[in-house]
């Protein structure tokens, strides 16, 4: 991850679209409705056994860190080996719809493009541009297709590849982007195609404000989505878009006019509703959105958007929720809270410098692994308050 760089419509979308000369048939039917509508939200296991350790190391916070135990969290599916592991969780979750009362959701994150993070070093990924475009498709992609199809009963939301059109967006200047450009362009519109099960709903991701909120880049976004997406059979076949990924902004307090002031979206639901128009003019309409929202609970903590690495004095936000505003289809802790951005020490394999600014939390451990301290952090600033 890295980088920073209304009217909102009434989300009915989900309908499969024509195909036309050289597009692949689109599948059969998607989910039509909000599926965090009506749903229970599936609680990752893992993710309550590191807080169920944190719990060990500070006793004194349990009865808080208890409550935080509970909030479900997405799933990230980041390497062939995370990805065959999917059914794991389903299973889980289906054993629980068993047991009655409203559907199980399970979300997940696919996070796993060749040359992932081109425009960052901490979550660079195993799947080099080139060889590892055919490897995503059949040892990645089609797998998590699989298993999803082995679940149909069950309901599955998909945050498809946070950060990378972003990228294609805003960082063909960077010799690694462009190299993955149509690596990911491709790649993406197959996982699309692939994943558009009659289970499961697809969010596109489309970064954040601090990032694609000006005008010339919302409609840059918008553009490729319309590609991407016409490559892969149509806008039909996804649900909507997720924004604010693994990112700190607040939804609604206009933090980003301190930072930013020439972006018109100083914080997360402007950027969402403006966004939704500027999809609008590219024919991409009745969209829903989740927004990140497991560490956005404190505005003014970062002096310039680009702070994407264990920001200081970030805390938990809203919690997970179905239909919170108008066009958006969830809150949701979509990065776990307390797992690290990426390591601050220089000698760490994969270090990164954006994550040892002043900005950013010390201690901190490689993306992706538990971060204690900075948890505890979180749980503190949490706002609302735990
Ligand atoms: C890391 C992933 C991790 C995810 C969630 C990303 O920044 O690259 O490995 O699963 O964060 O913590």
């Amino acid at each position: 991850m890295g980088l920073g760089g209304i009217a909102i419509l009434l989300a009915c979308g989900g309908a499969s679209q024509t195909s036309g000369p050289g597009v692949a048939p689109a599948a059969a039917s998607v989910p039509r409705d909000n599926p965090f509508v009506g749903a229970r939200f599936y609680v990752n296991p893992e993710y309550a056994a590191k807080v169920e350790a944190t719990i060990a190391a500070a006793p004194t916070q349990a009865e808080r860190l208890r409550k935080v135990e509970q909030f479900p969290t997405a799933i990230w599916l980041n390497s062939i080996a995370t990805a065959r592991g999917a059914s794991r969780y389903l299973d889980e979750a289906l054993a629980l719809q068993k047991q009655g009362g409203p559907p199980v959701l399970t979300v997940f994150v696919v996070y796993n493009l060749p040359g992932r993070d081109c425009a960052a070093i901490a979550s660079s990924g195993e799947l080099p541009v080139g060889a590892g475009e055919a490897k995503y498709k059949s040892d990645f992609i089609d797998p998590i297709a699989a298993q999803f199809r082995s679940h149909a009963s069950q309901p599955i939301a998909v945050i498809l590849e946070p950060d990378s059109l972003g990228n294609v967006a805003t960082n063909l200047g960077n010799a690694k982007c462009a190299a993955a450009e149509q690596a990911y362009r491709h790649s993406i519109a197959y996982a699309v195609r692939t994943l558009a099960l009659p289970n499961v709903s697809i969010y596109l991701d489309a970064a954040h404000a601090g990032w694609l909120g000006w005008d010339g880049n919302r409609g840059k976004i918008s553009r490729i989505f319309k590609d991407v997406l016409d490559e892969a059979g149509g806008a039909g076949l996804i649900r909507g878009f997720s924004t604010n990924v693994s990112n700190f902004n607040t939804l609604s307090d206009g933090d980003g006019k301190r930072m930013e002031p020439s972006d018109p979206c100083p914080d997360e639901l402007t950027y969402v509703s403006k966004l939704a128009a500027s999809l609008a003019d590219v024919g991409i309409t009745g969209k829903g959105f989740v927004i990140d929202t497991s560490r956005d609970g404190r505005g003014g903590i970062r002096a310039k958007w680009g702070v994407w690495c264990n920001a200081k004095g970030a805390g938990l936000g809203e919690r997970p929720r179905a239909a919170p505003a108008l066009g958006v289809d969830a809150y949701f802790w979509v990065k776990p809270p307390g797992e690290s951005d990426g390591a601050s020490d220089p000698s760490t394999p994969g270090y990164d410098a954006a994550c040892s600014t002043p900005d950013s939390a010390t201690g901190a451990p490689h993306a992706g692994a538990w971060f204690t301290s900075y948890f505890l952090q979180l749980v503190e600033n949490a706002n609302p308050a735990i």
